[in-house]
């Protein structure tokens, strides 16, 4: 057994490796090939870590340069040339062009560390425990973050965690007829609906892991009027659809508004770990060191940031190929949905990110296992897993969406035809 090893000594927590049974050995774009040679199109990207693509030549050859001069590789929150060099490429690419005016606070390397930076500053600014957060919502595994995360499977009463959390409907969470902004207007004004009034209302504005629910662009500007009006800040938790996964650099800019804490994590290191809160001037209320982490400078992943941005969000290019390849990915998902439409209930999705939903959540998961034993990674989203989720690089090319929807149609007809 290959993975005899793992299964003896690693902790029953592990998961992917029981998606993708085989031991990984080297990886290219949007390709990756196992320890005996077995090629596989990726349409996981890392869970979103990887838009660039694996071993992107040149995020690698800026990393590789930077370490053969000796640059800091870890410096806690010291001031760096690489830290300098990141920073300037984010102001100039992708705040200054929109707009938008944010101090950037570094935090240790994962996402849910930005998810509790961005809840520890809400609440203190704030000076209100309570945060409103929605369903089917994913922001981590942390104690907050695992708070405000709707999935019932990685809650355990005994934790504690949903303390000072309100979970509230998510755009049609409830169906097209049902205005959940109406019902949070109502909640939020009136004294006797047994809801506090939140420091934050913290939300994806499609949410990935939750099963690729995409929130209309009206229902999110009533969202910020609803934060305007009521004086809560609105916290956007772009981990996964921010990095351009929707065609934009953020997520919210499709909507024309504007977080006042955004948390950023996956991609914004270009394949290292590295994780940033971006604040509203006015909210950087902490005290120097009131905050912190040993591993908030990963400077390999600042070397390999700056050089993502500088490459890909200096000029619209990358952004409108973005928009055309989510044509074709579309169009690929509308395919399967009219050639299977006795068991896809649903196609949905925006930019880079679409999933089809099954009515059977067996199913959707049979035909991942058929999809991994041709060569195509591929991974189940939603509260049942219900949800098969193209999450492919942003750099895969045509041809590899094409031969990767082969192999996907291919595997839905075994499923059906072994049922
Ligand atoms: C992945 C994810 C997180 C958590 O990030 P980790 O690095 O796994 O801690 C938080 N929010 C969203 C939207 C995510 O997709």
């Amino acid at each position: 057994m290959p993975l005899s090893i793992f299964n003896k000594y690693e902790s029953e927590v592990r998961g992917y490796i029981r998606s993708f049974p085989t031991i990984f050995a080297k990886s290219q774009g949007a390709e990756i090939w196992d320890e005996d040679g077995k090629r596989y199109i990726d349409f996981f990207a890392g869970a979103g870590a990887l838009n660039y693509g694996h071993n992107n030549p040149i995020i690698n050859d800026a990393v590789i340069r930077y370490l053969q001069n000796n640059g800091i590789g870890h410096a806690l929150d010291m001031a760096t040339v690489a830290k300098r060099e990141f920073i300037k490429s984010f102001v100039t690419n992708i705040l200054k062009p929109r707009n938008l005016e944010y101090k950037l606070q570094f935090v240790g390397p994962t996402g849910t560390n930005a998810v509790e930076t961005a809840l520890k500053i809400a609440r203190k600014v704030k000076k209100r425990t309570q945060v409103m957060s929605f369903t089917n919502g994913f922001h981590g595994m942390s104690m907050g973050a695992l708070s405000i995360t709707g999935n019932t499977y990685y809650h355990d009463e005994n934790y504690g965690v949903p303390a000072y959390t309100t979970q509230v409907p998510f755009h049609n969470y409830l169906g097209g007829e049902v205005n959940t902004i109406a019902y949070l207007r109502k909640i939020l004004g009136d004294d006797s609906s047994g809801t506090e009034l939140p420091a934050a209302i913290v939300m994806e504005t499609i949410q990935a892991e939750g099963g690729i629910n995409v929130a209309g662009e009206k229902w999110l500007r009533a969202m910020r009027r609803i934060c305007d009006d009521f004086d809560i800040l609105l916290i956007i938790d772009d981990i996964q659809i921010g990095n351009g996964r929707s065609g934009d650099f953020f997520s919210f800019e499709r909507a024309g508004i504007e977080a006042d804490i955004v948390t950023l994590s996956k991609s914004i290191g270009a394949g290292h770990p590295m994780s940033l809160v971006l604040l509203k001037p006015e909210l950087d209320k902490w005290t120097p060191g009131e905050h912190s982490g040993t591993f908030r400078g990963n400077n390999l992943a600042f070397v390999a940031s700056r050089v993502a941005i500088d490459h890909y969000w200096s000029d619209e290019k990358f952004s409108l190929e973005l928009k055309g390849k989510s044509k074709i990915v579309e169009g690929k998902m509308m395919g399967l949905s009219a050639k299977y439409a006795d068991h896809i209930n649903d196609v949905r999705g925006y930019g880079m990110i679409w999933g089809a939903e099954f009515n059977d959540p067996g199913l959707a998961s049979k035909i991942c296992n058929i999809c991994f034993e041709n060569g195509l990674v591929i991974e189940t989203a939603g509260s049942d897993g219900q949800v098969i989720k193209f999450l492919g690089p942003l750099i895969i090319s045509e041809s590899l969406i094409d031969e990767g929807f082969a192999i996907l149609d291919k595997a839905i007809s075994t499923a059906l035809a072994a049922a």
